[in-house]
């Protein structure tokens, strides 16, 4: 057996120790005879483990007490929906800041359900993102029920590298490409939410954290599975969970939480960073990074090299010395390296070293 080094944007690396002990656990799950695929929802083995899982989330984000963490289904995309339909109606308002092609799936949707201003919107011709505004440049709405924002554009390699002050209105934000990659105060969220597919675990379950007073507000009169209401009275147990997710999610937090929790990793994450942009800019030109440096994502590095025919061998060369999933997202070409918390630090410089043998052997 062979493990490489996994550079996917999603779904993505998980810890090994997590998928070894998964795989321990796999035909006696907790003394129950059985995988944790196969017990009832209902059941107090299962009940234990996904309460468990709801208080370990919000231990290591170090939520405030008045915080309810939801168990969605549907990924982040179900969000882009959920959150209009509990909020909007006709004649309400809300504020998208968009800076990516995930920002503008969550308008898309958003539009569905009410009138959508824009404190900034950071295209450029040819749909392409390059920055994250300043506060300064965000034009808030008055009338906005609440401010969109996401906090890291996994397909173009930008990331915030501050929370905005949105002037007392309800922030809410999509983390799912950067979330507990670092230390964050989420108790300046009214929501946030995150596909567990980038940084937390598997597909299949998304993690929503809400506080109670900008729960209150949301609609009643809403169809059950689309009602944050529902989730939170019912523990997100109104219909079966993914189960299995939810149980890698746990075994992901105890793994964050055993590794020093956000502050470890935001200092290993940031050393990461540090040494793949090194390696683009201290090449003379032969990477060329493809975001503006002072809106630089550091899950998501984005390049290219001089030439689509040396893009593609690069792929191929990192393939064959067991460094795989570096090729850009479609729209973008060149190459992504989604350097999510499971790739570790000793992965990153095996890559910088490869980048460097691969300048030198073709540039
Ligand atoms: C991957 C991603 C999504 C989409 O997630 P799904 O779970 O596939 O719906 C949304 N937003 C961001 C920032 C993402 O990276």
């Amino acid at each position: 057996m062979k493990r490489v080094i996994n550079y996917s944007a999603g779904p993505a690396a998980i810890p090994l120790e997590v998928l070894e002990q998964a795989r321990d656990e796999m035909l006696d799950w907790n003394g129950t005879g059985c995988s944790v695929m196969e017990v009832s929802h209902r059941g107090k083995e299962y009940d234990a483990l996904h309460m468990e899982t709801m208080d370990l989330f919000r231990e290591v984000a170090g939520l405030p007490k008045d915080y309810h963490v939801l168990f969605c289904t549907g990924g982040a995309s179900t969000q882009f929906l959920m959150l209009p339909m509990n909020y909007l109606a006709a004649g309400k308002e809300a504020d998208y800041i968009v800076t990516g092609n995930w920002s503008k799936a969550a308008v898309k949707e958003a539009k569905r359900y009410g009138k959508i201003t824009h404190p900034a919107n950071m295209e450029l011709e040819g749909e392409r993102f390059v920055a994250i505004p300043k506060q300064a440049e965000l034009k808030l709405n008055p009338a906005a029920e609440y401010v969109h924002y996401t906090s890291n554009n996994t397909v173009e390699g930008t990331e915030w590298h501050y929370i905005p002050d949105v002037k007392g209105k309800p922030l809410v934000c999509d983390m799912s490409s950067d979330i507990f990659s670092r230390p964050l105060d989420f108790s300046k969220f009214s929501m946030f939410y995150a596909g567990a597919q980038k940084n937390l675990g598997p597909s299949g379950v998304t993690v929503v954290a809400i506080r109670d007073d900008f729960l209150q507000k949301a609609h009643d009169d809403l169809p059950t599975m689309m009602s944050y209401k529902v989730f939170k009275d019912k523990f997100s147990m109104h219909n079966t969970p993914p189960c299995f997710s939810i149980y890698i999610l746990n075994l992901v937090l105890k793994w964050l939480k055993k590794n020093g929790g956000l502050e470890a990793m935001g200092k290993i994450n940031e050393q990461k960073q540090k040494l793949l942009y090194a390696a683009i800019d201290e090449s003379k030109g032969f990477y060329t990074g493809l975001a503006n440096p002072d809106s630089r994502s550091w899950m998501n590095i984005d390049f290219k090299l001089p030439t689509p025919e040396l893009d593609e061998k690069f792929v191929k060369d990192a393939k064959a010395a067991g460094i795989v999933q570096t090729k850009g997202y479609r729209t973008m070409g060149g190459i992504r390296l989604s350097a999510y918390n499971a790739v570790s630090l000793k992965d990153v410089e095996y890559t910088v070293q490869f980048m460097k043998d691969f300048q030198a052997k073709n540039a």
